[in-house]
């Protein structure tokens, strides 16, 4: 059997009973859609948060882009962000009608490079879009800084860091408003699409609330604005709030596995050989996706395929601004090295927490193998 890099019938083995009685809830509770489940999921994930809000949207997309348009972003605004993200991060700047402004990444973690912000900056830039990518935060006070200075917001995305922590704040937690997505290969996932915007301000998550709901407080009438139809499903809803109890038990099972990795592959690292992910001071990290680099990388995943049947994943291959559907943009190749070098050496190794230990050996050992050979 092909081994992935996920794969969610492990854990769905384990918590069977719950997830199927948190559907069989919401088939019997009489009601569909914005019910209980999703005000009861709402409360419970701004608890864990420990911020006033959160509104349940249907994905992390719509996430991000309500998030946008709730702290006033609009057609005509540039959000500085990144290109080394998944697309989606600049798929929902482009649906608010902005502009997508990208920095480079750091060699080190591959995060939002904060120096280079202030030279990004325009009189239309209206927001700063940092992405804790790979399951670790952007350094955050440098952001603060600029953004009081200029007077710009912050919204994080935070699809990928759900747990993470930075200087011991949770990611979300240290801007205007923050965008996470709860596609199923997520730290904390649904069994389907789902999504969350949380923040501190009443306003925003007065006007996030209108624009899930095509732009009404009350029923049949829309206020101020025209929204959108984006609601947390009531079935996904109470499926996340059974797994919301369990989401710091998934964050150690994927730093379990990180450590081993660490551990059995740390020999093999050097210069112009391996590198593992390199967790930046200050910063806890929840590994999504753990991501390593190799510069001969093409070769280990046909190796890794051919002869030991493991597939892996590349997050991401293409650096957004070097696709042909943002060709518009004019970024041109060459801009961005550190994103665009990374894109061709970096893979992803298998990750999630209920992997069976039997997998962990085989991926080791099979990785081993090929990089001895190389
Ligand atoms: C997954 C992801 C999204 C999009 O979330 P969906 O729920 O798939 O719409 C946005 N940004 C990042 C960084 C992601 O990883």
């Amino acid at each position: 059997m092909t081994t992935y890099v996920w794969d969610y019938l492990p854990e769905y083995e384990a918590e069977r009973a719950d997830i199927l009685d948190a559907v069989q809830k919401v088939f019997a509770s009489g009601r569909l859609v914005l019910g209980e489940s999703v005000r009861g999921f709402e409360a419970e994930y701004a608890a864990y948060h420990g911020v006033g809000h959160c509104v349940g949207v249907d994905n992390g997309t719509n996430a991000v882009k309500l998030a946008l348009e709730a702290v006033g972003v609009g057609r005509g605004d540039e959000v500085i962000t990144v290109s080394n993200t998944a697309a989606p991060t600049v798929v929902a700047i482009d649906e608010v009608g902005a502009t997508p402004v990208f920095v480079d990444v750091r060699a080190e973690d591959y995060l939002m490079d904060t120096t280079l912000v202030e030279a990004a900056i325009t009189p239309r830039t209206k927001a700063i879009l940092p992405v804790h990518l790979y399951g670790q935060c952007v350094d955050m006070a440098p952001l603060r800084r600029l953004a009081d200075e200029h007077g710009l917001k912050i919204v994080e995305d935070c699809a990928q860091a759900h747990g993470a922590r930075h200087n011991g704040e949770l990611a979300g937690t240290m801007s205007d408003a923050a965008a996470f997505s709860f596609y199923p290969t997520k730290v904390l996932g649904a069994y389907g699409d789902g999504g969350a915007v949380i923040t501190a301000d009443a306003e925003a998550d007065r006007a996030l609330r209108r624009l899930r709901y095509y732009g009404m407080e009350q029923t049949y009438y829309v206020v101020a604005t025209p929204g959108h139809n984006s609601r947390l499903d009531e079935v996904q809803a109470e499926i996340l709030r059974r797994k919301l109890t369990r989401l710091d038990d998934y964050v150690e099972g994927r730093r379990r596995i990180a450590r081993r990795y660490a551990e059995e592959l740390g020999d093999l690292c050097g210069p112009g050989g391996l590198q593992l992910p390199s967790v930046t001071e200050g910063n806890e990290h929840v590994y999504y996706v753990y991501v390593v680099r190799h510069p001969r990388r093409d070769e280990i995943i046909q190796r890794l395929k051919d002869r030991h049947d493991i597939s892996l994943n590349i997050s991401y291959p293409w650096p957004v601004h070097t696709m042909t559907g943002f060709a518009h943009l004019g970024v041109a190749k060459g801009t961005l090295p550190v994103t665009e070098a990374l894109a061709e050496q970096i893979f992803s190794l298998p990750m999630y927490p209920a992997m069976p230990e039997g997998l962990q050996d085989k991926v080791i050992s099979a990785l081993r193998e090929v990089l001895r050979e190389l």
